[in-house]
């Protein structure tokens, strides 16, 4: 039905920067399909720890890669137990490590080139190494101070304890992990449009984004 190969739009960005709600609600405006890649690691990171493996060591992450790689299934990005602060530490832990990524990176290519009329993929290097040639390619930004202020508010909409200091100081962590490392690191694209969103409330950032990706679909 589709001869064409899916328009792709990448979507990068640090943590808590609101590319994921961003992201997906592109995929709803254009009925595209949505990839969240960083379930994919937070599955690795999950599936290690369910084994009573360590994410921290290399060799029981890939371990874990191989096993999440034979059983995957893209509904997992919507399961509940990724998002907890012990999986998101060890996301970035095994993120960091090459077997693991050259791993994931099929499971994403499978995704970017199956048939359909587009795919929106965000993460941190889709528009850097999955994906070099997307059609669109934003990079999402915001102070870190903005983003664990939403962050904040997102666990106490939640009724979910939270302190701002304490997620602000997890947030630099993490930045400096997924940054910092040799391989693979949170940086965008040189052909990619970059939103710094902190002034901004979603609606903006999402009619922003497509308005840029009209103007390339014309
Ligand atoms: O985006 P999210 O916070 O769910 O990602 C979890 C972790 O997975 C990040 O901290 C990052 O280390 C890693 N990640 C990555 N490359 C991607 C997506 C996520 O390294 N494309």
């Amino acid at each position: 039905m589709f001869q064409k190969p899916p328009f792709i739009i990448a979507i990068d960005g640090p943590t808590a920067s609101g590319k994921g709600t961003l992201a997906s609600k592109i995929a709803q405006a254009l009925g595209f399909e949505y990839m969240d890649t960083g379930a994919l690691y937070r599955g690795v990171a999950k599936t290690a720890l369910d084994q009573g493996l360590d994410p921290a060591q290399e060799k029981e992450a890939v371990q874990a890669a191989h096993l999440l790689h034979k059983n995957y299934d893209l509904s997992l990005q919507n399961d509940p137990t990724i998002r907890t602060e012990r999986v998101s530490k060890g996301a970035s832990e095994v993120a960091a490590v090459q077997e693991v990524r050259d791993i994931l990176f099929m499971l994403q290519q499978d995704f970017s080139t199956h048939p359909c009329a587009g795919v929106v993929m965000e993460g941190r290097d889709i528009g850097t190494v999955i994906c070099p040639n997307a059609d669109v390619k934003l990079f999402i930004d915001a102070s870190s101070e903005v983003r664990a202020q939403r962050r904040f508010k997102q666990l106490k909409d939640k009724k979910i304890p939270a302190d701002y200091e304490d997620i602000l100081k997890q947030l630099h962590i993490r930045d400096g992990r997924d940054s910092g490392r040799s391989i693979a690191p949170t940086r965008p694209a040189e052909d990619a449009v970059i939103l710094n969103t902190s002034t901004m409330t979603a609606q903006e950032v999402l009619e922003r984004s497509l308005e840029i990706i009209r103007r390339k679909r014309l």
